[in-house]
């Protein structure tokens, strides 16, 4: 059991009095695994004041110091990764494998990748006859979600730290083993009081005290889309900076020139990164563009690669999706595939229900849609689950139409063999990070979406840009 009561507060772990506490549940037991209180605005109050004293002097730090700073985290995270990819486990159900090679790795990641674009950002230049600089926005509210529990806090702590910004930080109330570890491992580095705290809580009472907070300059939230258009809401008043990474429902166009071999691999690799982490991937490819005249290949494809991956205990090595998050994601996913039965999508692979001999934990079948319509509602809202649509298209032209009629717009995937025609459709996608022929993430690159799947780029020198006001000095260029 892990109790994890305290927040930290102002360089120390302060144990708040009389709070409510809430349990966190194992989805692969569906048993209690730790606690945690719960938050309220007054333990945002005492944080916010805590990193507004902090930004005096952090704010003033050298490159070289937050470099150094920079480097002692990157140092203590290595330490702690494999127990906090084990918090990772327990927490949000990833199996192990995944947790340790890419879950917890990617915190890890985005520290060193901080290191290097610091090593030559441009803090100050000249511009015609004036000096521009860029200066550190202030005190940082982070409000973060549980899929990704440590990527999504280190994409924003790194960056806040480079740039000389203080920290308030609202991890998922669902996932908030691995926030304490890490939380831990900061202060085991040495961040000076003050730069970083952390409260737990909900999202309408922490999460909205951050956004509505007077003395809070930007707030950098990701979520659900629903909870993002709160977090802005919230913080209209006050002005200050919103950052939100949102939901997706990402297109993977395959185009009809590859050779037999190059589109099942293309099939068979958009079906594993849809399932990966149980599909609970904000940039999921969840809507599969084949070919009219290769749908039967297509489904084929999908059948063979869906129906091999095991579903399973985190724990087993060979499993390649854990449970889903909740039984509340469970019951989510649920209704929704029961809203593509409902409108007469074929089951390809897949439906209703857990795998068989799972009946404990929050396991969901890998499902795939077929013949699905771009106007069914599978096809248009985000699921966050192992639940792909494969939309068969005309041409090029119409493909691309599809895949820009939805409101999100986090990320898109094309493949194809005449380059040219890969970047021309690719270009035309209204998404901000598309995966040409299968390349992976690029950690450095900037990530973020377009329309309701948010505003502002995190990671590589743009999300730094994200923590910076600019101040132009006439005369002194
Ligand atoms: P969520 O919106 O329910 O919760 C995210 C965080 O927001 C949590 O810390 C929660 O407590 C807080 N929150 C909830 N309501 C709030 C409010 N009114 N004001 C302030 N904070 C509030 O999302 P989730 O279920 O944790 O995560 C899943 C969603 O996150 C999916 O939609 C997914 O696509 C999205 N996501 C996006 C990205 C991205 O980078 N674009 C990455 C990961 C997840």
């Amino acid at each position: 059991m892990r109790n994890y009561l305290d927040f930290y507060l102002n360089g120390q772990w302060v144990h708040p009095e009389n709070r409510q506490t809430l349990d966190v549940i194992n989805p692969a037991t569906e048993q209690v695994a730790g606690t945690i209180s719960m938050g309220t605005s007054s333990d945002v109050d005492e944080a916010v004041k805590a990193a507004q004293e902090a930004f005096v002097t952090f704010s003033q730090t050298s490159q070289q110091e937050r470099l150094d700073l920079l480097k002692a985290i990157a140092a203590e995270y290595k330490k702690k990764s494999t127990e906090i990819a084990l918090a990772i486990t327990e927490e949000m159900g990833a199996p192990k494998w995944l947790s340790e090679s890419n879950q917890a790795a990617s915190g890890y990641l985005h520290f060193k990748s901080a290191i290097q674009i610091l090593q030559d950002f441009e803090f100050e230049f000249k511009q015609e006859t004036s000096l521009i600089r860029k200066e550190p926005i202030g005190v940082c509210g982070f409000i973060t979600p549980w899929n990704w529990p440590v990527n999504q806090i280190g994409c924003k702590l790194a960056p806040a730290l480079a740039t000389g910004c203080t920290v308030v930080w609202k991890p998922s109330e669902v996932a908030p083993f691995s926030a304490y570890l890490l939380m831990q491992v900061l202060h085991d580095a040495g961040v000076p009081k003050g730069v970083v705290n952390m409260i737990n809580g909900d999202g309408p009472t922490v999460g909205s005290a951050i956004s509505s907070h007077p003395d809070i300059q930007m707030v950098s939230f990701t979520g659900s889309t629903r909870a993002g258009i709160a977090v802005a809401e919230d913080a209209a008043p006050s002005i200050k900076r919103v950052t939100q990474e949102l939901g997706g429902k990402s297109a993977n166009i395959i185009l009809d020139d590859l050779s037999a071999e190059d589109f099942a691999k293309a099939v068979a690799g958009g079906v594993k990164t849809m399932c990966v982490n149980s599909g609970q991937n904000c940039n999921a490819p969840s809507r599969m563009f084949v070919p009219e005249s290769r749908l039967n290949e297509a489904e084929a494809v999908v059948k063979k690669t869906m129906e091999k991956l095991k579903v399973g205990e985190p724990d087993d090595a060979l499993t390649f999706l854990g449970p889903v998050v909740s039984k509340l994601q469970w019951d989510r996913i649920q209704n929704l595939i029961q809203q593509g039965l409902d409108e007469g999508a074929d089951v390809l692979v897949g439906g209703l229900g857990k795998p068989v001999g799972l009946n404990q934990g929050f396991y969901v079948k890998p499902t795939c849609f077929t013949r699905v319509r771009n106007d069914m509602k599978v096809a248009r809202n985000e699921i966050f689950g192992p639940v792909l649509c494969l939309l068969p298209y005309a041409s090029d032209d119409l493909a691309i139409q599809m895949a820009n009629d939805n409101d999100y717009g986090l990320s898109g995937y094309v493949s194809g063999a005449d380059k040219q025609r890969v970047y021309h459709v690719a270009n035309q996608l209204r998404a901000g990070m598309i995966h040409i022929n299968g390349a992976q993430m690029d950690r450095t690159a900037p990530f973020g979406g377009y329309k309701h799947s948010g505003n502002g780029r995190e990671r590589g020198p743009q999300g730094f840009d994200e923590f910076l006001e600019i101040k132009a000095l006439l005369g002194a260029g």
